[in-house]
């Protein structure tokens, strides 16, 4: 995309130290908003971030918190009103795995992943949803009232062995959006997803960081690499613009084709 496709709208993204949220935080302050940039444990990294955008006179301010607690969320969008004036645009992003066979799960691993990557993106998409309703429309910003993207994963389709608080609450995420799509589109407010695949990150540095781990992984990756967080901030960029204005409840698998059923694509 070319010029500044988000001038002078306002963004929340959680998670946003680390990964695919600080590439969505950077990438967003490039096309011209102004970032709320959430940091959980790690302050000295979420700061890094805001400096970097401040540096190339972009506009961000940091903000930390913890997104399952109520409090904390009501803090992040605040500080976007109190800094900016306003929001347009909530990226629910942050979210953590907490691996385990089904038979040792614990109920605490259980409740950690649900809390954070299912309950934490609902508080963020509803208090988001609650300030655009408040602060009206604002056709000179953008043509929507407001923007929700959540991050999902392919595992709200895959299922994923060892992981089924991760899938569960990722599966939760797509009711959630579809859902809030349907409630808000007829209030111009956007609601849709994006559903990355295999993305080199911290949160899956054991499967991809070693060249065997790496090959094992492509096998099903139908488009023969690995996912950058480049990837994801770009989608998320065309997604939250108006450029995107008529793409509403949809999850845009942003997947080198990790969802097509690789095993398959030699006939079965
Ligand atoms: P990451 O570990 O770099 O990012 C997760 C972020 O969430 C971190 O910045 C962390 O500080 C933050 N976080 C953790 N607990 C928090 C809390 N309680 N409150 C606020 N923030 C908290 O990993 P990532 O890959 O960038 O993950 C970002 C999102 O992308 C997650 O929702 C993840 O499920 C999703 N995702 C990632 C991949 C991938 O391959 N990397 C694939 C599919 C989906």
């Amino acid at each position: 995309m070319s010029g500044k496709p988000l001038a002078g709208q306002r963004a929340v993204v959680t998670g946003a130290s680390s990964g695919i949220g600080k590439a969505i935080a950077l990438a967003f302050a490039e096309a011209g908003a102004a970032v709320v940039v959430n940091h959980h444990s790690d302050v000295a990294a979420g700061k890094a971030v805001t400096a970097e955008i401040l540096e190339k006179e972009g506009r961000a301010v940091s903000v930390g918190g913890d997104v399952s607690k109520p409090r904390d969320v009501q803090r992040l969008f605040d500080a976007a009103d109190s800094h900016f004036g306003g929001v347009d645009i909530v990226v629910a992003n942050a979210g953590a795995q907490a691996d385990a066979p089904l038979l040792e799960m614990s109920l605490e691993d259980w409740r950690k992943v649900i809390d954070l990557d299912l309950t934490g993106a609902f508080l963020c998409a509803q208090e988001g949803a609650r300030r655009f309703l408040r602060q009206g429309l604002e056709p000179n910003r953008s043509k929507a009232l407001g923007k929700v993207i959540f991050v999902s994963s392919v595992h709200q389709r895959i299922p994923w062995a060892g992981h089924v608080n991760y899938a569960a609450a990722k599966g939760g995420v797509r009711m959630l959006m579809e859902t809030m799509a349907q409630e808000l589109a007829g209030r111009a407010i956007r609601v849709n997803a994006i559903a990355p695949g295999a993305i080199k990150t911290p949160i899956n540095t054991e499967a991809w960081a070693t060249p065997a781990a790496a090959r094992k992984l492509l096998k099903l990756i139908p488009y023969g690499r690995i996912g950058e967080v480049e990837d994801i901030a770009q989608s998320a960029v065309w997604l939250a613009s108006d450029a995107a204005d008529y793409v509403v409840g949809t999850t845009l698998f942003v997947d080198g084709g990790m969802s097509l059923y690789p095993a398959f694509r030699n006939g079965g």
